[in-house]
């Protein structure tokens, strides 16, 4: 997938301003800046909701609608978690592009949902509604949905918030499992130490693409300073240059970069 100079406007705000950057197949990318720094609408237009007001998005050639299955896990507090549905209704869900809307599933459907959430360690909990789970829990729905949806490409919004550290080393041990099925994924996290530890490509965006590349390349205090502006404090230290984001509604993060 390749996207070029993709800009799309709000009623007049900017939420990305010509972004460009192509994904090689099995590749996971953390997608990380500031809130309001345009994350979700570009994971929006990588899925074809959100149509780019200048650039293009190419998926092998096609547009967003094309032939590659992108599987969506959005933000929790996106969801309404109060809907009557079972966890294996969730998951079924995303076999509906291959089922077709007025079918019934086929038995290598019912197959592919029970092995999908066998996959996420969530197996026990297919006849459970799903606002009884933990936040976990809920996730791992997500994620088996899009595994039933035999997505090549998986992103994910803000996986890890509100997560305890158990359940955000299951994603993780997850998301591990996936890399070894050549699933591209991207994640979207305002967790800088997570993004510099776990992936091997971060994406630094706000509104503009600021950094694209290793996370020592990326997460230096300059292109950050660049990202997060007046929230990045820099704080020299002996060990290292201690680089210290506090935003509003987030915790602050820290980050070590540059050893001396
Ligand atoms: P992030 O996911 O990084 O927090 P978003 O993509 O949600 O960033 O938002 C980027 C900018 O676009 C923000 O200024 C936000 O207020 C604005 N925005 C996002 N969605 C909409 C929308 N549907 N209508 C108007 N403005 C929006």
């Amino acid at each position: 997938m390749t996207l070029k100079d993709v800009t799309v406007n709000y009623n007049g705000t900017t939420a990305l301003d010509a972004v460009s950057f192509s994904l090689e197949q099995g590749e996971q990318i953390a997608v990380v800046g500031p809130n309001g720094a345009g994350k979700s609408t570009l994971f929006n237009v990588m899925v074809g909701k959100v149509k780019p007001d200048r650039g293009d998005v190419r998926i092998y050639g096609s547009g967003p609608k094309g032939h590659i299955c992108i599987g969506y896990v959005p933000q929790r507090n996106a969801i309404d978690w109060r809907f009557p549905v079972t966890v294996r209704d969730i998951v079924m869900m995303g076999r509906t592009s291959k089922i077709g809307f007025f079918h019934w599933p086929r038995p290598q459907d019912r197959e592919i949902v029970e092995q999908a959430m066998i996959d996420v360690h969530i197996g026990d909990l297919a006849d459970r509604q799903i606002g009884e789970l933990s936040g976990g829990q809920q996730q791992r729905v997500f994620l088996a949905r899009a595994l039933a949806q035999e997505a090549e490409l998986l992103l994910l919004d803000e996986p890890f918030t509100g997560l305890d550290l158990p359940s955000q080393r299951l994603i993780l041990e997850i998301l591990g499992e996936l890399r070894t099925r050549k699933i591209t994924i991207l994640v979207a996290t305002h967790d800088l130490n997570q993004a510099a530890d776990l992936f091997d490509r971060i994406l630094l965006l706000n509104r503009r693409l600021i950094g694209d590349g290793p996370p020592a390349q990326v997460l230096t205090a300059p292109l950050l300073r660049s990202a997060y502006g007046s929230h990045l404090h820099v704080i020299p230290s002996q060990e290292g240059t201690l680089v210290v984001a506090d935003t509003c509604c987030e915790p602050a993060m820290i980050l070590e970069v540059e050893h001396a």
